[in-house]
């Protein structure tokens, strides 16, 4: 199959990888001429251009771009796409794009695949990085149930498994999962260069171990995704970070009253409860 991608990063140069390795032809265009050039040498690629007139005939087209140059990178790839190409994207927030983009090609289906490191940009992109990842897709009424058949399958290929909701479901789950995580990580980082003993901060750094390195992961990646996440997430996030503090203020006040049993239950339950959450 022809499939194009725009923006060759990360999530877009990885998905060029594991598409052409399966014997699709990949487009793919980006910003920079300097990016088409490694995204060539890196075998991202068939071909790649800084012009979207490549994707001409592509029977997919996968935006792969930050989410404020998704609707915008889709109207200027309007007179390049045959009446039938299926266009998706893979920002990692639905309903304020789903919208956008639905109103300018109806056969647009929003897309996101639930996979990432802390890296961006083409050099970061790599194979199987989907592997047993999920792939949320947000069909809307108009969508072709042939054309959403047609972008799981090729979700499937890449090793992710396959979830399809409304785009406001999603933002409500991924917020849940994704962006508040990405909150309270970064306030932990915060809370903790505020440690006003010099001497306490720095042995703090050096005994830092697997466990800091875990909470801290998500809140010291890519400012710029962090940002986009309450941008364009912003109702679902707010509402999330509420709870959150609600729950961390019960646990205030349950280690100031040393209600040690009510604290261990919250904590009992927790541990049986989290494997819900990661497979
Ligand atoms: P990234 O590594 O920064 O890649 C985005 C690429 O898009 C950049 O390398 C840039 O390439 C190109 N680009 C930027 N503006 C463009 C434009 N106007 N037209 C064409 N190309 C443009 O970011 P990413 O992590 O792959 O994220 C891309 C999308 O995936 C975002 O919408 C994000 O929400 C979503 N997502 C990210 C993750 C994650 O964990 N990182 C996970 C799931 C989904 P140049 O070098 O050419 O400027």
């Amino acid at each position: 199959m022809k499939i194009g991608i725009v923006g060759l990063g990360l999530i877009g140069g990885s998905l060029g990888l594991d598409l052409r390795a399966l014997d699709h032809q990949i487009l793919g265009v980006s910003r920079k001429a300097t990016t088409c050039e490694i995204a060539l040498e890196k075998g991202v690629v068939d071909e790649a251009s800084t012009e979207l007139s490549l994707l001409r005939g592509a029977e997919i087209v996968i935006i792969c771009t930050p989410l404020s140059a998704i609707a915008d990178t889709l109207k200027q790839l309007l007179p390049y796409l045959d009446p039938e190409t299926i266009v998706t994207d893979v920002g990692s927030v639905k309903k304020p794009i789903v919208d956008q983009c639905s109103a300018l090609w109806s056969n647009f289906i929003g897309g996101h695949p639930m996979a990432g490191t802390a890296e961006q940009g083409i050099n970061a992109a790599q194979s199987n990085l989907f592997q047993g990842a999920a792939y949320v897709f947000t069909p809307n009424t108009d969508t072709k149930a042939l054309d959403l058949d047609k972008l799981e399958t090729l979700a499937r290929s890449v090793g992710a498994t396959t979830y399809v909701c409304a785009p406001q479901a999603h933002d409500r789950a991924v917020a849940w999962i994704s962006h508040l995580p990405v909150m309270v990580s970064t306030s932990l980082i915060t809370s903790c260069l505020g440690e006003s003993d010099s001497e306490v901060l720095a042995l703090a750094k050096h005994l830092a171990s697997s466990g800091f390195r875990d909470t801290s992961r998500v809140g010291g990646g890519n400012p710029e995704l962090g940002r986009m996440m309450a941008e364009y997430n912003n109702q679902a996030l707010l509402r999330s970070l509420y709870a959150y503090r609600h729950n961390l203020d019960q646990i205030i006040q349950l280690i100031e009253q040393e209600k040690w049993d009510n604290l261990t239950k919250i904590l009992q339950t927790n541990q049986e409860s989290r494997p819900q959450f990661s497979n």
